[in-house]
């Protein structure tokens, strides 16, 4: 932690308001769609981005922005911006710095959403990706750079593969090309993982899960650690380094220096696509992250005993969980995220496909949702279920198995969580 820091069980109760005399405690609700001013001039210097201040919601709302602000000190950010998914999120992150005829390098192994997205929707775009194997070696994974590829894509902890992203070799990767490393934190949160102290420059959030963390509100946000220099890879970025024409021929590397591409973000994708989370809903996300120190660590220690539970069954194939001893991820679990990794871990029952399935209808108290990362312990098959678009192949190639199994452990009492999974394997007929 940085000396001038606060810690960051602080930083998730207090930041973000800080209100003064007479103000409320608590973070407001600015149900508003628009602000109002006393003079047309002071109106028109918001538009020319002369002034800040705000005037209407689609970009900027006062709620959205204090929890903004909350999530890029937890992260170590120099600015955040939140959106109205996990989903908008990764797409802003991108769109930002991408546009047709350029190409980007993702890890293959993601989550299906973010895969489909890349793999259909910015094509269609005009907006290529290639898939790399993120434990392929510097020189395998450069090779996938071509000299329109304007970004590395990768999750710390991969949904739902749980493999752990060496992030240092990442950043290395990406810096070594002249393009920014984009990190999607979702599942450790900044509670386990700091990725910009391994060299990432952006990282994304599904608000969703962890952060909200009562399965409340779908949300989003992007953070910037303000370490990325636009201006010395300037003929890559013209978006953010050359001017825009929609602004008067603003340029927001110079205007904004460190915070040109969150602001760019607000000010262009914003305006233009508009994919916003209610203030509303923000208000809501800021209240699961008052008590995201608490609950990471739960999720984490309930996790570890369940994963402990499964291994130590003989009906269980296979347990995935970077936190257990002889998983391939462990090394680099303890190294990047030393207090736990989350409470999401997969398996696979023996005799496969059917045998999972089963087991899955047998539970009580676990529930089959299409969720994660909630106080309540939940499963899901992706094979059936989140993944059900990909081929065999894309499945391989994201990490699923047939057979796997998402378990997301809550935080209830452990003790109860593998009692439900005991019956359920208990009462299996084949
Ligand atoms: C859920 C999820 C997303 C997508 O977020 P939404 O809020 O559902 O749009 C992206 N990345 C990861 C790792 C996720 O788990």
């Amino acid at each position: 932690m940085k000396k001038d820091k606060k810690h960051l069980e602080t930083i998730c109760v207090q930041a973000g308001w800080t209100p003064k005399k007479g103000e409320p405690r608590v973070l407001p609700i600015y149900q508003s769609t628009t602000f109002k001013y006393e003079t047309s001039e002071q109106m028109g210097r918001l538009f020319d981005l002369e002034d800040s201040g705000y005037f209407y919601t689609r970009l900027q709302n006062p709620t959205n922005d204090a929890v903004a602000s909350k999530i890029a000190q937890l992260e170590g950010g120099v600015a955040a911006m939140l959106t109205s998914s996990g989903q908008a999120a990764t797409f802003y992150a991108l769109f930002n710095i991408c546009s047709a005829g350029d190409h980007f390098v993702s890890a293959s192994a993601i989550y299906g959403g973010t895969y489909n997205l890349f793999a259909v929707t910015l094509k269609k775009l005009g907006i290529d990706v290639t898939f790399v194997n993120q434990d392929a070696s510097d020189e395998e994974i450069a090779k996938a750079f071509q000299p329109n590829t304007k970004a590395l894509f990768a999750e710390s902890i991969s949904n739902p593969a749980m493999n752990v992203l060496d992030i240092e070799k990442f950043a290395r990767i990406a810096h070594n090309q002249g393009v920014p490393l984009i990190v999607d934190n979702t599942f450790p949160t900044p509670i386990n993982c700091n990725p910009f102290d391994w060299g990432a420059d952006i990282i994304i959030h599904s608000t969703t899960k962890y952060m909200d963390g009562h399965a409340t509100s779908v949300g989003g946000a992007i953070v910037d650690s303000g370490n990325f220099d636009w201006d010395a890879q300037s003929d890559k970025f013209p978006g953010l380094t050359q001017p825009d024409e929609s602004y008067h021929g603003l340029t927001y590397t110079k205007s904004f220096g460190k915070n040109a591409y969150i602001t760019k973000a607000t000010v262009q994708l914003m305006r233009d696509l508009g994919s916003i989370p209610s203030p509303m809903n923000a208000f809501l996300l800021n209240i699961g992250l008052e008590t995201l120190h608490l609950r990471v660590p739960r999720h984490c220690e309930n996790a570890l005993k369940v994963a402990e539970y499964l291994q130590s069954r003989p009906e269980i194939a296979w347990v995935n969980y970077p936190k257990l001893k002889g998983n391939k991820y462990y090394e680099l679990a303890e190294k990047y995220m030393p207090n736990g990794t989350c409470g999401v871990m997969t398996f696979g029952l023996k005799g496969g496909r059917d045998v999972s399935v089963q087991f899955m209808d047998n539970l009580k108290l676990v529930a089959i949702v299409t969720h994660v990362a909630d106080a309540r312990t939940c499963v899901l098959h992706p094979a059936s279920h989140t993944h059900r678009q990909l081929t065999d192949e894309q499945l391989v190639s994201a990490g699923v198995a047939p057979d796997l199994i998402r378990l997301s452990v809550g935080i209830e009492n452990v003790d109860d969580i593998i009692k439900d999974i005991e019956q359920a394997i208990d009462n299996m007929a084949i």
